[in-house]
């Protein structure tokens, strides 16, 4: 079996202090720098080792149900009238979402380097219930801090967490949402780095972990690329997928990257308005800075602290994003857009009725700008959605706020 990484183009790989042109790279407090290292130094080994990637390759067959399939969207198509909309179905792995893919790497890491424990911070919950589960597995005591608003939001994912064992740890100050969350997880860390293993729930932070998040959720696209080919004999015309941190987007893109004829789409969430603090579309408003030890671009307000982000979904509200979609965007790889609340809901409700699937509110975003793209294209073009996790998680927040407008009491 090939090495976790070595199957991507090296041209996408960054420079090995983990720049993507001038984005990445580690600008962390002096007592992580050896941490950092030791963590970047035992990923080459065990990403080449073996035993480590016959164990991640059975872990995600046997536990996750990899591979993920791609179901064509015939009646979602047929109402847009133009592309045939596809989806790679990540909403169907152990846990709902994508995120099992880079915590069963991280946990795995973690354990080999005989870390105790594993913490990391949450939004929507579902990067907290796929480690929590990653550390019921292989073994690890597991702290989570989350927002106190996230936490009231996303309740059915907090009971998860602590039905898995986790330690779920309330963030009470700011807007109590993702960004303050990784603030204390990061606080949290600093204190014990040497017990403890921070698995960033993206591809964001210093280097190594938006490569190393990267390079486990890199299978989305590998299965996709072939699994695609198979079922129409050509690469996909077009694909879509949601950015927060931008860990599944690049999982799909990783794979494409080279393959100029492919458009690729980042969705970012215009939440209620593209007015400052109404959002999170980092790549599309914000502007190069620094944010939890990386490089990128940012939210930010004339100081260059972070501005305020709001959008209903819990998993995109970051005001960072990963360096690699940094670097994707100056060099006009890929196009970074946006779809509002409302437009994710349409697309949430539409989804749902026309194919019975309920989307994460996260990957309706996705979904909304595929149902406009497609209505712009003929009908012998593509478009492959990620469609990152399942809304179970969402459907008590989409009926007490929207459940009227589409003709539920
Ligand atoms: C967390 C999450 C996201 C956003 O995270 P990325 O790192 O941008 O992928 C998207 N969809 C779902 C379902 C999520 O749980």
């Amino acid at each position: 079996m090939e090495p976790i990484n070595d199957l991507l183009a090296p041209e996408t790989l960054p420079t090995k202090d983990g720049f993507f042109g001038e984005f990445g790279g580690s600008f962390i407090p002096p007592q992580l720098e050896a941490i950092m290292k030791e963590i970047n130094e035992e990923y080459e080994k065990i990403r080449k080792d073996p035993a480590f990637i016959e164990e991640l390759a059975y872990l995600n067959k046997h536990f996750t149900g990899r591979p993920s399939p791609i179901y064509h969207c015939k009646n979602l198509s047929r109402k847009m009238g133009g592309a045939q909309i596809y989806l790679k179905r990540e909403d169907l792995n152990h846990t709902g979402a994508h995120k099992i893919n880079h915590c069963l790497g991280e946990a795995l890491l973690a354990k080999k380097m005989g870390k105790k424990k594993l913490i990391a911070e949450t939004g929507a919950g579902q990067h907290g219930v796929a480690l929590a589960t990653a550390a019921a597995l292989v073994g690890l005591e597991c702290d989570i801090y989350m927002g106190s608003v996230d936490i009231a939001k996303e309740y059915p994912n907090v009971v998860r967490m602590k039905i898995l064992g986790a330690n779920v740890v309330s963030v009470d100050f700011g807007l109590k949402t993702l960004k303050e969350a990784v603030d204390a997880a990061f606080d949290a860390y600093l204190a014990d780095p040497v017990t403890q293993f921070y698995a960033i729930g993206s591809v964001v932070g210093p280097h190594p972990f938006p490569m190393m998040v990267r390079d486990f959720q890199a299978i989305i696209g590998q299965e996709a690329r072939e699994q695609f080919k198979a079922m129409t004999g050509e690469l996909p015309n077009n694909l879509v997928a949601c950015v927060g941190g931008g860990s599944n987007a690049i999982g799909l893109f990783s794979a494409f990257l080279q393959d100029e004829k492919v458009n690729i789409y980042g969705v970012e969430p215009a939440g209620s308005s593209l007015d400052y603090g109404n959002h999170a579309a980092t790549l599309t408003l914000g502007t190069p800075g620094m944010l939890h030890g990386f490089k990128s671009y940012v939210l930010q307000d004339e100081e260059g602290n972070p501005a305020p982000v709001n959008t209903i979904a819990s998993g995109l509200d970051y005001p960072g994003v990963g360096p690699q979609h940094s670097y994707l965007k100056e060099i006009e790889r890929v196009n970074y857009t946006t779809i509002n609340n409302d437009e994710a809901i349409e697309a949430f409700f539409e989804i749902s009725r026309q194919e019975g699937i309920i989307p994460a509110i996260e990957s309706a975003h996705a979904v909304g700008y595929a149902m406009k793209l497609a209505k712009e294209l003929d009908k012998d073009q593509t478009i492959l959605i990620n469609l990152s996790g399942r809304g179970d998680k969402d459907i008590d927040y989409v009926i007490n706020n929207y459940g009227k407008k589409y003709g539920i009491e």
